[in-house]
């Protein structure tokens, strides 16, 4: 046995499932699967403990109370940021801003690093496999500024044409986007060599995390991105938990975002002035238990190892995609070599969503639609597609019974 195979053999998903009470649960009187973790995932019995304990023994507002509880809940509140900008590797803690999302971290670059810079004839360059949440808020402030979104392409196969985005990095791009993971493709773009190629034209590089976050090992120094954006809830966190990471000199350099308690340093009628980071980019009461619940889903994860998860993962994915091409007439969409596990396809002549439908009521979640990526779904000229995104608690027996269900659902759509 290779070493690889070895730590995946030692890898026990029965083991960390009992951890997360609702994959105990049936749906229509059958065993759930769940199979829409790159949709939201689900959450380890020490996430919800940590948010229940800390309404129960901690609750209070962070930063501004001169007492013991206020006192504890701003440590565990801040510990978070210390545990996410290790996860990260960060440089400095007070470059990870608390957001509630991926969607809130892209925006607040968009209006606070992009809307002040850009001007008519610029241009900001994202990829053809962005999630809306790496399209929209840009084309909003291309839409005040007079400036343009453009495109990378990518290859059938769900790759992106590396060549072509770095002839695309014009002087004229003032800022690349681009996703770590596909939320629908799975596809691990090449963010190193994107970023070192942004780096030799002074273009800025913002990273979508948001599907990277719970699959891989990130190290944004080593990436060498400016920006990157993720989100807790796919990281085995409570919902309204996210970050921002960035580079202290463009945070420093950008003005806040949101306005409000505890960005400030000084507020008259005639002047504010702001608060050093992060607080100048936290304006208001934060969403505390469940940063403090994003804290021990960062824990969870380390205690697991991450090296061990994207090792069982691919062992996982690799087993689900054979099992996948198996059933006749099915497409898969994504088959870069390096992906994550999510597996978007179609099966000739069934619309998405009824199968969907009865999926469900085979006791198994899968995500039917669009999955917030209109601009992918015109590419590949369909309009949704099925996906089911894996978790390191999913099991190959888990993918068998997909298949077996697939097949008998599908036999009632013929
Ligand atoms: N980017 C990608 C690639 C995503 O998959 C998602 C969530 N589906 C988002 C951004 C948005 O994340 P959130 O809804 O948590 O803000």
């Amino acid at each position: 046995m290779n070493a690889r195979a070895h730590i995946a053999a030692a890898f026990d998903p029965l083991h960390y499932r009992t951890d997360f009470p609702l994959l105990a649960r049936s749906v229509h009187g059958k065993p759930l699967i769940y199979f829409d973790n790159a949709n939201t995932a689900q959450k380890p019995q020490s996430v919800i403990e940590s948010v229940d304990r800390f309404y129960r023994e901690t609750n209070a507002n962070v930063a501004r109370a001169m007492h013991a509880l206020g006192e504890e809940a701003t440590s565990a509140y801040e510990a978070t940021r210390d545990k996410l900008a290790r996860f990260i590797n960060a440089p400095a803690r007070e470059e990870v801003i608390f957001t509630s999302g991926t969607t809130q971290s892209i925006n607040l670059v968009a209006y606070s690093y992009a809307l002040p810079r850009l001007q008519p004839g610029d241009e900001i360059l994202v990829t053809t496999m962005e999630h809306h949440a790496n399209i929209v808020p840009w084309q909003l402030v291309c839409e005040r500024t007079g400036a343009k979104l453009k495109v990378a392409p990518i290859t059938q196969s769900g790759e992106l044409i590396v060549d072509r985005f770095i002839e695309l990095l014009t002087p004229s791009v003032k800022l690349a986007a681009v996703t770590h993971v596909s939320n629908v493709l799975g596809t691990i773009n090449p963010m190193r060599e994107l970023a070192k190629a942004c780096r030799t034209r002074d273009i800025p590089l913002l990273v979508d995390g948001s599907q990277a976050a719970p699959h891989l090992t990130i190290d944004v120094q080593a990436l060498g991105c400016d920006f990157y954006a993720l989100t807790g809830h796919k990281l085995f966190g409570p919902t309204g938990t996210g970050a921002l990471w960035a580079r202290r000199e463009l945070l420093e350099a950008m003005p806040p975002f949101f306005g409000g308690g505890e960005m400030i340093k000084t507020v008259t009628f005639e002047k504010t002035t702001f608060a050093d980071l992060p607080a100048k980019f936290e304006a208001g009461t934060p969403n505390i238990a469940g940063f403090v619940g994003l804290g021990a889903a960062i824990d969870y994860v380390n205690a697991i190892g991450r090296d061990r998860i994207q090792t069982y993962e691919r062992e996982l994915l690799d087993y689900a995609t054979t099992a996948f091409k198996s059933v006749p007439g099915l497409r898969l969409f994504g088959e870069a070599p390096h992906k994550a596990a999510v597996l978007a396809f179609l099966i000739d002549g069934v619309h998405a969503h009824d199968l969907a439908m009865l999926l469900d009521h085979e006791g198994i979640a899968v995500r039917s639609g669009h999955h917030c990526a209109h601009p992918l779904m015109q590419f590949y000229g369909v309009p949704a597609t099925l996906r089911a995104s894996l978790a390191f608690y999913n099991t190959r027996d888990e993918v068998d019974r997909f298949i077996a269900a697939l097949t008998r659902v599908r036999k009632l759509l013929a």
